[in-house]
Order: structure tokens, then C-alpha cells, then sequence
């Protein structure tokens, strides 16, 4: 028994959910390393509930543990109360598998799926005894490595980092890990490992680079500091994904999680080119999994896990090419195991109608419309190709089949938003309201419709990358101004998310390294979980961006000039900067961009591997 294992027993009476923190679900690898084995912790920078939901972590913890040369376990952040019953027992942060202290690790990985879980990072680090800056910590120290979607400009979290792993992981991770293994073996440092990798794909070492500003802290662009490093780093790319083994033996958490059900990926990528979604931009080119393998895969996993959901991956489910037939043959294996099958995303068509219909019977829940804008307009300048004929078509065929519940999407402060925008949301709610009730002989009843509402925060690597956000203040009057107007019409009611945070994740989606520093203040200060509405410390933020010197409108709040250089061109998401600009500027006069299946935009990523989509309508 470890000792940090003997500790544990104790410390588990005294927190709230021990369950997140023994470890041996079904499905997790416990075992004995080999001498030489590679040991690396997955550590997602939130609880237990969130960290297990994210499919990432189960493909590539599969992938890792089925190499030879590396085990991989995992690690999450602890609640406060454990992490303070941690701290004064002097119990180091370990992982869940072999309770081993994450210092002991040759790797300590972190996935960044959101801004404001980087304070979390820290929080880790801090329990697990780990230096901060990969400047301090010393050969004898893990080393420390993170990916996913915000890998993309992690600027703010590189002088914490060395190694950021940027695009597709299944290939490249474990290739960085049989490096290690070997170059361990034959004796070398990490400096010799960081100098090896280097000129791997998708492999990014933050210290090889020095970031240059103007006297007034104005970006100016990168410095190598080492000459091997590469000019850029393109991102990762898997070209063919459906030869990837996808996990079929998910680990089974002992606690409820956010999702708790088998998850098949359909595609990566999306061709519809919604210009705010950085996800739709950097995982480009679409590449689909095989029908066959998608079946294998939920079959399996439902079989080894007991699973009562099913849920398929995508960002746009009804876009994957062999949809109809899929789903037909999933619904009907669904339904005679009595497993309930969730399908995010979905067009608004008949035959999505149809499924829904049958997959929700009588019980019919929320029916979800993500309309993004309140006018055609505005829907036009983010390339949004929903129409109010497809919103209303759409609703007159819900309500028929007996829907009575309605959720409408739309994000606030998109860029050339005007009043006239919020009236448009204000106006559609009403009429589906009125429409509704046209269902009830003319009374709301238990029909509502609501109406969400997030604040828009401009991402790298998308056309509005250089658009400011809207000022707090700006945020707030837009909420009430909407919250005084649909008041007032009886079945529908708002959502909004507060804006000081939509704020300080602008300000790390666009930041720069000198983020470090303020992050470090602010977790000093006392911030952490900061994606959590509950004990989110926003004053803790603001004096470590007073004290730093950096105003948030440096970030968050300020138009960018299209030609300046950016933190993130470091990293090169394979779309070209020109076609960025031509996408700006097509927003700007709210002109559309077609669905790549209607014919090529020319966005550079077949420049780097194949895409095949460019005008496959025409084509058939
Ligand atoms: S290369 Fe052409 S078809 Fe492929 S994603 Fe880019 S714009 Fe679309």
C-alpha cells in the first residue's frame, strides 16, 4: 500500500464526494509498471463529474495503455475541501490508478478545453509539489505537457508548459512518450528530449521561443531562441481517423457524472464554416468514421459498460454522410437493449423529426434550436445558414408531433450587433409563442419556450479572431434590455450567463504569455474553478490585472488590426491568414459563405492533407 494510500483513508471521512478520489472503476488500468515503463498522469483541470465526462481523456488514456511503453493513469482537480484537508495533512496530489504522488511522473499532462479552468492548472501543481514555471522546475521534475482545443493559443499558460501538443492526439502523443522511453534509456535530459520533438508535427516547446513587445507592451511577434525550433508549428493531423482505435471499454464512473453514457466519434471537422466556431475552423478537414466501425463501436461499448445512453460525436450530427442509414440501424438496436440514444446537433429536417419522434416517444423533452442571431442579418454576417422559414417550418412540425417545450440559442454582442438584433429575438420568441398556443386553443399552458443566451467571446483562429467583445457594461444593459422584454410574454423565459467571466475568457482566448504572471497572481489571490458560477472570485481577478498592469481591453476589449502580428500565429491551425481576412470581410457586409460541399473556399488546410469535400453535392 503507497503511502500517500494510507493517508487517503483518513483524509476520505472528512471531504464531501470520496468517491472522486479512489480511483478502480470498471475499466480503469491498475498495474505494475516495468522498470523503463513511461509513466504519465492525465490530469483534467476540473472534478471528477467534468473531467470523466470528456471523451478525450478515455481515447487517449486507450491509446496510451495500449502501447508498451507507456502507463498512463488519471488525475483530477480536487473540490476545495480536499484540497485544503490535502494541504494540511501534507498529502501530495496523486493519481487515481496506483495512488502515485504526480511528481514521480515522467509526464504530468494537461488537456485545456477551457480558458477558465487555468487556475485549476496551478491548483495541481501546487498540490502535487510541482513547480510552476517550467523556468524553476528541474530534470529531476515531470515534465509537463497539455493539448486540446485551447492548445491553439496557449500563449497565456506557456511559461508554464514544456511541451504543448497542438491538433489530432492519437498519433502524436504516443509517439512523444516511445521518445521519452527511448531517449530515457539511453541516458539523455529533458533539454536533449524538448530538442528531439521539436520537429515533430503538432509539437510546440514554448522556451524555444521569446515573445517580443513594444515599449507599450504591444505585440511584436516570436524570437527563437533556439535555431532548430521550427518557424511555426502546424498542428497535428490525423488523416484518416477511421483506422484509429477507438475506446470500447469505457471506464465506468462510481459517481454520477455531467455525462454518464457510450460515446461513438462520426466525424472530426465541419464544413459549414459558422464564422465564431474555432472548433468548426481548427479541426478541418471533416473526416469521418466508417459506418461499420461506428456501429462496432457503440455496440461494444454499450455491451462492456452497461450504459443505458448512447451518444454520437460531431459537431453537426445530421452532416455525416451516411446519417439516415446509421442512425436507423442505431435506433433500432436502441430500442430492443432499452437504451436511450442522444443525438446532439441535428438539422431540423423530416428525417431528423422522425428520429427525434421515435426516440423521445411520449415523453418528449426540450427541443433545442441554436439560431445563433435574432435577424437574417446577423445570422448572415456569422454564416449561420438557418432561415426563419427553417426555424418556423421546423417548430410547425415539432408542435404537431407534440413538442412542447422549446429552447432557442443565441449568443450576444456578435460583432455589427445593433438593438435592432435583440428586437429580432425579442420577436421571434413572441411568435413562437403565438405558434404554440395556435397548438392549445389560443393559452400558453404548458407550452414555454426559452430563450439562452451566451455572450459571444472572439477565438483565435476564426474570421472575428480580431473583433473586440462587447464591454461588460455593454453585456449587462443588452441582458436587461432583453430580460424587460420577454418578461412580458407569458411562457417564455431568459438565460444569461454573468459577463465579467465571458470577459476574463476573452482575455485568456487572445492573450499573451505576460497572462502567466496575472494567472499566477490571481491564483494567489484565491481563484479557482473560475468556469463555476458558484465561488467564482471575480475580484481576485481584478486586482491581478491591476496589479500586472494589463487592462483587460488589451485582451478582451479592442478591435485588432488584421495585419498585426498575433500571439497565436506561432501555431500554424492550417487555415490561411488571407482567408481569415476575406471571411471578415465578408461579415462585414453580411454576405454568406457557402457549405464547402457546394464547392471549395479555398481555406488552405488541403495545402497540408487531403480534403475531399470541396463540392461533393455537385459532384453527385
Ligand atoms: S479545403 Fe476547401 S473544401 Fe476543404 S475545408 Fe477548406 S474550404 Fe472546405
Amino acid at each position: 500500500m503507497s503511502s500517500v494510500q494510507n493517508q487517503l483513508d483518513r483524509l476520505l471521512l472528512k471531504v464531501e464526494k470520496p468517491a472522486r478520489y479512489i480511483g478502480g472503476e470498471l475499466h480503469s488500468v491498475v498495474r505494475q509498471p516495468s522498470p523503463g515503463t513511461v509513466r504519465f498522469a492525465f490530469c483534467f483541470p476540473d472534478l471528477y463529474e467534468i473531467g470523466m465526462s470528456y471523451m478525450g481523456l478515455n481515447i487517449l488514456y486507450h491509446l496510451l495503455n495500449q502501447t508498451d511503453h507507456t502507463y498512463c493513469e488519471r488525475c483530477f482537480t480536487p473540490a476545495r475541501d480536499m484540497a485544503a484537508a490535502m494541504k494540511s495533512a501534507q498529502v501530495p496530489l496523486f493519481t487515481l490508478e496506483t495512488k502515485t504522488p504526480l511528481r514521480e511522473m515522467d509526464f504530468v499532462g494537461f488537456t485545456l478545453q477551457y480558458e477558465l479552468s487555468y487556475t485549476n492548472i496551478l491548483s495541481m501543481l501546487d498540490l502535487a509539489g510541482i513547480p510552476f514555471l517550467s523556468k524553476d522546475r528541474s530534470g529531476e521534475d515531470p515534465i509537463i505537457i497539455c493539448g486540446g482545443p485551447c492548445a491553439f493559443n496557449a500563449e497565456p499558460v506557456a511559461d508554464l508548459m514544456d511541451v504543448i501538443l497542438v491538433g489530432d492526439g492519437e498519433e502524436l502523443l504516443p509517439e512523444v512518450c516511445r521518445i521519452w522511453k527511448e531517449m530515457k534509456g539511453e541516458g539523455a535530459g529533458k533539454q536533449e528530449f524538448l530538442r528531439r520533438i521539436a520537429s515533430l508535427q503538432g509539437v510546440y516547446v514554448p522556451s524555444f521561443y521569446e515573445a517580443m513587445q513594444d515599449e507599450k507592451g504591444g505585440f511584436l511577434g516570436y524570437r527563437k531562441l533556439w535555431e532548430g525550433a521550427p518557424d511555426r508549428v502546424l498542428k497535428a493531423i490525423v488523416e484518416d481517423i477511421d483506422p484509429v482505435d477507438f475506446p470500447k471499454e469505457l471506464i465506468v464512473p462510481l459517481i454520477e457524472v455531467v455525462h454518464d453514457r457510450a460515446v461513438a466519434e462520426l466525424f472530426r471537422g465541419c464544413t459549414r464554416g459558422c464564422r465564431f466556431c474555432q472548433a468548426g475552423m481548427v479541426y478541418r478537414p471533416v473526416r469521418e468514421r466508417s459506418e461499420e466501425k461506428v456501429l462496432d463501436i457503440a455496440k461494444t461499448q454499450l455491451e462492456n459498460s452497461g450504459h443505458g445512453e448512447l451518444s454520437l460525436l460531431s459537431l453537426s450530427t445530421s452532416d455525416y454522410s451516411r446519417f439516415e442509414p446509421l442512425v436507423t440501424d442505431l435506433m433500432s438496436y436502441c430500442k430492443e437493449n432499452q437504451v436511450s440514444l442522444s443525438l446532439p446537433s441535428l438539422r431540423m429536417d423530416n428525417f431528423s423529426f422522425r428520429v427525434m419522434d421515435e426516440i423521445q416517444g411520449i415523453r418528449k423533452t426540450g427541443l433545442t434550436l441554436a439560431a445563433e442571431a435574432g435577424t437574417q442579418r446577423l445570422r448572415n454576417v456569422i454564416n449561420k445558414n438557418v432561415t426563419e422559414e427553417h426555424i418556423f417550418t421546423a417548430l410547425e412540425q415539432a408542435f404537431d408531433l407534440g413538442w412542447t417545450s422549446v429552447k432557442l440559442y443565441f449568443m450576444m454582442g456578435l460583432p455589427t450587433e445593433t438593438y435592432e438584433d435583440l428586437d429580432g429575438i425579442v420577436d421571434l420568441a413572441r411568435r413562437i409563442m403565438e405558434m404554440a398556443k395556435a397548438h392549445n386553443g389560443g393559452k400558453v399552458g404548458r407550452y414555454s419556450v426559452s430563450v439562452s443566451v451566451s455572450n459571444f467571446v472572439p477565438k483565435p483562429d476564426t474570421p472575428f479572431m480580431w473583433v473586440r467583445q462587447n464591454t461588460p457594461e455593454e453585456f449587462e444593459k443588452k441582458h436587461y434590455y432583453l430580460k424587460d422584454r420577454l418578461k412580458r410574454i407569458k411562457g417564455v423565459n431568459f438565460r444569461y450567463h454573468g459577463s465579467y467571466a465571458s470577459m476574463l475568457e476573452a482575455v485568456f482566448a487572445r492573450g499573451g504569455r505576460e497572462l502567466s504572471a496575472v494567472l499566477l497572481r490571481a491564483y494567489e489571490l484565491g481563484a479557482s474553478f473560475d468556469a463555476w458560477t458558484e465561488g467564482f472570485r471575480q475580484d481576485t481577478w481584478e486586482q491581478a490585472l491591476e496589479e500586472h498592469g494589463i487592462g483587460e481591453n488589451y485582451f478582451a476589449l479592442r478591435d485588432i488590426d488584421p495585419q498585426a502580428p498575433l500571439p497565436w500565429d506561432i501555431v500554424d491551425c492550417g487555415i490561411t491568414k488571407d482567408f481569415f481576412r476575406e471571411e471578415w470581410e465578408k461579415a462585414q457586409a453580411a454576405a454568406v459563405t457557402r457549405d464547402c460541399r457546394l464547392g471549395c473556399n479555398g481555406c488552405g488546410i488541403n495545402r497540408h492533407t487531403e480534403c475531399r469535400w470541396g463540392g461533393i453535392y455537385d459532384a453527385e
